[in-house]
């Protein structure tokens, strides 16, 4: 049996649980490491029955006790193997889903943008078999899915969450503002007796590259657009939107610009 099964090929009894546009990414089977406490217990029953009926030899209705009683132990096993086989553990683009019961069907579920926090748990035994349980900390109060004990390929698993909770999808170009150079040379001719100077580029702070979606549409990351004056000549000025800088969303450097501002108006207001 197959413990995982990739997002295309979901099983049905899972698949009625999503919605219309609702993409499976991955199914797992519980760790069969959970049937282990079963599985001793009716091995080290049949051990004592097996003593037991010896002992007992000669006495036909004490033996038939001893073995019923192992026999209803089998049974809790065969049921507790049954269970296991429909507890699927699937992770969508926008939820984690626990589906389990044999005869009554329960279904868990923790929406992506609640979770708050998610880090798993390995024992000296899960590691061995190589299981991990899941806790999840969400925003609610109410947790159907706080703990998910025995889950196979846990790493794998845990990493494949974390990319659904925290995309990054976010893609770097190189910065248009300095042509990668990280550094960008200031006119010195605009301050009276000023000399051209390097500084640090401020489109990608040094970075020498900048989130694609954060270069200013005003002036495609060159911090300038061309002005016409009066007279018609053209003239570079520095670009309105994004203040000379040639992005409009920061890499940090934003955080530096307010903190800076904010300890400006804490000495102004004194
Ligand atoms: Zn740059
Ligand atoms: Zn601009």
């Amino acid at each position: 049996m197959r413990l995982l099964t990739p997002g295309d090929t979901t099983p049905a009894s899972v698949n009625k649980y999503l919605l219309p546009r609702e993409q499976s990414v991955i199914t797992v089977h519980k760790h069969p490491a959970m049937l282990l406490g079963p599985i001793a217990l009716t091995l080290g029953g049949l051990v004592v029955a097996g003593l037991l009926s010896t002992v007992a030899d000669g006495n036909s209705s004490a033996r038939n006790v001893i073995w019923l009683a192992w026999g209803l132990i089998l049974l809790y096993l065969v049921w507790r193997v049954a269970e296991w086989s429909v507890v699927y553990f699937t992770v969508t683009d926008k939820r984690m889903i626990l589906t389990s019961g044999l005869v009554i069907r329960k279904v868990a579920m923790m929406p992506m943008t609640k979770v708050t926090d998610m880090s798993f748990k390995r024992s000296a035994t899960g590691r061995l078999f190589g299981y991990g349980e899941f806790v999840v900390e969400s925003a609610g109060q109410e947790q159907a899915l706080r703990n998910v004990p025995f889950l196979p390929y846990p790493e794998q698993l845990y990493l494949e969450v974390c990319g659904l909770l925290f995309p990054t999808d976010e893609k770097r170009v190189p910065c248009p503002r300095c042509g990668a150079t990280g550094k960008i040379m200031l006119d010195g001719k605009d301050r009276p007796g000023g000399k051209d100077r390097e500084v640090t580029c401020p489109a990608c702070n040094g970075r020498r590259t900048v989130l694609e979606d954060s270069i200013c549409p005003r002036c495609d990351g060159r911090g300038e657009i061309t002005e016409i004056t009066l007279d018609e000549t053209y003239r570079p000025v520095s670009c309105p939107r994004c203040r000379g800088r040639g992005t409009t969303t920061l890499d940090g450097w934003d955080d530096d610009d307010r903190r800076k501002r904010r300890r400006q108006e804490e000495e102004s207001d004194d």
